[in-house]
């Protein structure tokens, strides 16, 4: 068969199997239950999409491919082996901000080839065509912001960088704004310019496109982390597809598209679940210029008991919600946990986990945890569903969760997670929190629920708490 027969005919088929394959993958993640199942779908995709490429390009050195795999894969696997899963949302911010790279560098590739490489002469777009001048641009541009975005989300999941806290420049907004009208302006400049003149253009949108990723992403911290991660992931989709464009390659353009339009879908969640505006959370700082909120961050009549007392009142428990935050995560206790729930079943008590959507440090956190140690997924109550059920519950367990039950969130307009929607833990009849000491949580405020009259506090790392737990519950 001829290469001009399998570049018609059989890539096409291949490229469309792999999207097929990319959509079931896509609609499976949706549910932790066959999330795996469509992980690994989504990668069978990637491979038909890799034999696919490789077989419309013909006859290509595969030195320059193998070596770049290999170097890949060492990489990958290094980061995938040595990674903690609490570092888990670090290393997507990390991927988001590869895919952003690596579409800016097709882009850039391809104007060094057909430009810089081939001498041209005439104007961008004769040379590249309209459409691949366009697409070439908005590729670095939106790539470069995704790259260093994403590097400067990963230091704040981090803590590097001003402990995750917003940051504020003087007159940001007009700094920003300003640098991204004058992005667009230069990037038309360069698809209308003569080739000799393009490259200090592109390298002057190139580094615009770095620095944007950056301020637009410093201002915006504390709990409104969520919503920059998922939409960070969003413009890693955006980017690939315009790399997809440049190339003229239809599938990247369809699973560009697909990621972007699903980071912006999940973006949107966020924002619901923050109960905030896009352009609330784009603008950042909330709370922050107006004072931090949440009064002193002193504590006065805070409650304490061990496992023992506690075990005491769950013996007469007859319902109990647990809520796991990131704490839990940190503690890997998520088998204890069910350990602890299943335990507490056989005595009669009804045992269930109201689940925060942005409990943890990336969207889902806590259902994949659980799911870990096979909770049944029945068990795991949204917001909204379990949120009337506290006032009716003898127990509460908040297993290192801070910001997420805080009520300060519904009182006080200068916290920064002022309008935040909460688990409303407080209304239960006791309610125990389990952490190592009184400090705050991610979005660095006093939570005012370690004072209430029904509270009580048990000091100490989620896992051994509940190992003790579990002991004393046994002995009763
Ligand atoms: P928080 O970050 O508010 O609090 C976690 C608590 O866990 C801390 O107060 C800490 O207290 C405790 N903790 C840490 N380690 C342990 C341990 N080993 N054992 C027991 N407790 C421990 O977590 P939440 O889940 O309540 O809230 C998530 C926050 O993260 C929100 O502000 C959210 O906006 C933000 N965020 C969420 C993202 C997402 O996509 N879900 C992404 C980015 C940010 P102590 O040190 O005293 O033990």
């Amino acid at each position: 068969m001829s290469h001009e027969v399998i570049r018609s005919t059989v890539v096409p088929i291949i490229y469309l199997v792999s999207t097929v394959f990319f959509i079931f993958g896509i609609k499976q993640l949706a549910k932790v239950k066959t999330a795996r199942r469509g992980n690994t779908l989504a990668a069978v995709g990637m491979l038909f999409a890799i034999v696919g490429s490789l077989l419309e390009l013909g006859v290509i050195d595969y030195r320059w491919i193998g070596g770049g795999m290999l170097v890949g894969t060492i990489i990958g696997a290094a980061f995938a082996i040595r990674v903690q899963m609490t570092a888990m949302p670090e290393m997507v911010a990390l991927f988001n901000g590869f895919g952003g790279l690596a579409s800016a560098l097709v882009a850039g590739s391809v104007f060094w080839e057909r430009v810089v490489e081939q001498s041209a002469t005439g104007r961008i777009h004769q040379v590249l065509g309209t459409d691949s001048a366009i697409t070439v641009m908005l590729s670095i541009l939106i790539g470069g912001i995704t790259f260093t975005g994403s590097i400067v989300a990963l230091l704040k999941l981090q803590g590097n960088l001003k402990k995750g806290q917003p940051i504020l420049l003087p007159a940001r907004h007009f700094i920003t704004l300003g640098l991204l009208a004058g992005s667009f302006v230069i990037g038309g400049f360069a698809v209308a310019a003569l080739a000799a003149d393009s490259v200090v253009l592109v390298l002057v949108l190139s580094g615009a496109a770095l620095l944007l990723g950056i301020l637009l992403t410093i201002p915006i911290g504390g709990a409104d982390m969520p919503v920059v991660v998922s939409l960070l992931n969003s413009y890693s989709g955006v980017a690939a597809s315009m790399a997809g464009f440049v190339i003229g390659n239809p599938l990247l353009i369809i699973a560009g598209a697909m990621v972007g339009a699903a980071g912006l879908i999940l973006t949107q969640i966020m924002c619901v679940a923050m109960n905030r505006s896009l352009l609330n959370v784009l603008v950042g700082g909330f709370g922050v210029a107006e004072g931090t909120g949440g009064g002193s961050d002193e504590y006065t009549n805070v409650t304490s008991c061990g496992p023992e007392e506690a075990a005491m009142i769950l013996e007469n428990a007859e319902s109990v919600i647990i809520i796991p935050g990131y704490g839990l995560a940190v503690a890997q206790a998520q088998h204890a946990v069910r350990e602890l729930a299943d335990l507490l079943k056989a005595r009669g008590t009804k045992v269930t986990y109201a689940i925060h959507p942005v409990a943890g440090r990336m969207p889902g956190h806590m259902n994949v945890l659980l799911a870990e140690a096979d909770v049944p997924y029945e068990d795991l109550l949204e917001m909204d569903v379990v949120n009337p059920e506290f006032k009716n519950t003898d127990v509460v367990i908040i297993l290192g969760a801070n910001d997420v039950v805080n009520p300060v969130a519904n009182k006080d307009p200068k916290s920064p997670i002022a309008g935040m929607p909460i688990l409303n833990a407080y209304e239960a009849r006791s309610v125990f929190v389990v952490k190592r000491s009184l400090s705050a949580g991610y979005a660095g405020i006093k939570n005012e629920l370690f004072e209430y009259d029904n509270t009580m506090m048990i000091f100490g790392d989620a896992k051994k708490v509940i190992q003790d737990l579990i002991a004393e519950v046994k002995d009763l």
